[in-house]
């Protein structure tokens, strides 16, 4: 049994560490689905980037989440229209109506991405089902199954092609005694997270991007303004946890400074902006924040944004039976579950998620102590290695699930750290500093939300109209990059 991703789990040579001085319109920090999608979308409109990868290209949470490509936000409809209404009044409704359609075209633009590139990536579009358990878990719904019926009303009043499958009408998922009914929504999908990443930087590179990895970014300074990070000793820690709070890390540079000009390459520029490595810099005009969870490490101004989350997962060996196809979400996407497509014949292993309402505390990357008075914060997180609780209690759940299958070994175990932000959405675009930008906050559906949200920013910096904000009305509110931050740990699961 392998205590790493299984989507890792496969030969791979990495691009040489950044070393010496270089110059480029964009520098793209993080080498996740954020990142280079947008060092993709960059380099397709002629802009010179460098991407910049603290380990390697899809190690972060891209490498280690489901594969699942789900519309909407991260809970039930019926949710999404209540949370929304409470922070935007009468708009709420329309909002999470908006949010479903990005994600269906987030969707779309991915396929077409594979499609241009020709990237083989287990891509399936079998559909997902929003799963009523008839045993609710800790933290879900008493009654899902209402939950799932006001949703499904809501979205059809939307103009949603969305089904609802009673029990009796769950013929694919005829596997487990313990479904009540779903939400089919036949329009989502699943793939291969790293095959479909590294696919894409291939894809940018064959565009002139410049790949480096095991480079973390230390600080940005810019030119005349001070600068982001939290000092030169560095936040390339990655997986060791450590305290976060070292000094260092002050941030200056009001907005408004710059006057929009055009480069060479057709990148908008605001000015200076340098890119501190161990090994060497790079002065660019532009700076792209694709780093989601880990963002609060480098640029303190995230960190009551963006709060990271663990997730953790395993995989069974494979079955040669094909048992189901499409994604399961269930109890309120506390667990979830797909069979992947790596054979024998038309079978594969099982993957199968969940198990942080049992272990919350844990799985928050960070949380505040009060000693002496004073409020204090440590940093447990962003471990990515998997616990034996929350293995142990999505063990409970899978074999509750499927009894039998419950004897099926388990081939890999892993875990990865989610950016959340407190209502459910991304941070998307320009930052107080002129200059940077962000794209993070996930809130575990970056498969959803990324590309779209990267194509955005980078049609902003090439100078060019946004197919998605002309499209979308509500989504610079909804992604606004500086709205407020939050008492996260109270707020957000
Ligand atoms: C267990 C699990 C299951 C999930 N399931 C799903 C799912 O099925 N569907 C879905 O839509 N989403 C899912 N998610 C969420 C999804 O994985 C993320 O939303 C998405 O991958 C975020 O991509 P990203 O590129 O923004 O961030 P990441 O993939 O985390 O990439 C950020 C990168 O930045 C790098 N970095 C950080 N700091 C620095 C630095 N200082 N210098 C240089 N590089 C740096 C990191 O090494 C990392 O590679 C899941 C997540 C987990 C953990």
């Amino acid at each position: 049994m392998i205590r790493d991703s299984y989507w890792l789990d496969m030969p791979y040579t990495p691009s040489v560490p950044l070393s010496g001085e270089l110059d480029v319109d964009v520098v793209v920090i993080g080498g996740g689905v954020t990142g280079v999608t947008g060092a993709l979308f960059l380099a397709e409109g002629g802009a010179r980037v460098a991407v910049l990868e603290r380990r390697e290209v899809a190690s972060g949470a891209t490498g280690r989440n489901g594969g699942f490509m789900l519309a909407g936000t991260h809970e039930y409809y019926v949710e999404a229209v209540e949370e929304l209404t409470d922070l935007y009044g009468a708009d709420g409704r329309r909002m999470a109506g908006e949010a479903w359609r990005i994600a269906l075209e987030n969707h779309d633009l991915m396929a077409g991405l594979m499609a241009k590139y020709e990237i083989q990536c287990d891509y399936y579009r079998h559909g997902s089902y929003v799963m009523a358990m008839k045993r609710p878990d800790r933290g879900s719904h008493a009654d899902p199954l209402e939950r799932i019926v006001r949703s499904y009303n809501l979205l059809r009043e939307d103009g949603f092609d969305v089904e609802y499958l009673d029990e009796n009408g769950l013929y694919d998922i005829k596997h487990s005694p313990q479904l009540a009914g779903a939400l089919w929504n036949k329009f989502d999908g699943e793939l291969h997270p790293v095959k479909y990443v590294r696919g894409l930087a291939s894809a940018a590179s064959g565009l002139g991007v410049r790949f480096f990895e095991n480079t973390p970014v230390t600080s940005i300074e810019r030119r005349g303004a001070g600068g982001i990070g939290r000092g030169a000793d560095g936040n390339g820690r990655g997986d060791s946890g450590g305290r976060g709070d070292s000094g260092g890390r002050g941030v200056s540079g009001g907005r408004g400074v710059s006057a929009v000009s055009r480069t060479g390459s057709g990148v908008s520029s605001p000015g200076g902006l340098v890119v501190h490595t161990p090994g060497g810099r790079i002065r660019t005009q532009h700076v792209l924040l694709g780093m989601n969870a880990y963002t609060p490490q480098l640029d303190a101004r995230y960190e009551r944004r963006i709060i990271p989350h663990r997730g953790q997962v395993f995989t069974t060996e494979p079955v040669s039976e094909r048992l189901f196809n499409g994604v399961f979400y269930a109890n309120d996407g506390w667990e979830f579950w797909r069979q992947l497509h790596d054979g024998p014949g038309e079978g594969g292993r099982l993957l199968f998620g969940g198990g942080r309402n049992h272990h919350l505390r844990a799985e928050r990357g960070f949380h505040f102590l009060r000693r002496r008075g004073r409020r204090i914060r440590t940093y447990r997180g962003y471990k990515e290695r998997p616990t034996r609780a929350v293995q142990r209690s999505n063990d409970r759940a899978f074999n509750s699930t499927f009894p039998h299958l419950a004897a099926l070994a388990r081939s890999h175990r892993w875990g990865g750290v989610m950016g959340f932000s407190y209502d459910s959405s991304p941070f998307v675009g320009e930052t107080e500093t002129p200059g940077v930008h962000i794209v993070a906050g996930f809130t575990g559906r970056g498969n959803a939300y990324a590309t779209v949200a990267a194509r955005m920013v980078s049609d902003r910096l090439l100078g060019r109209p946004s197919a998605v904000e002309d499209q979308f009305e509500t989504v610079k509110k909804v992604f606004d990059p500086l709205r407020g931050g939050i008492d996260a740990e109270n707020r957000r699961r």
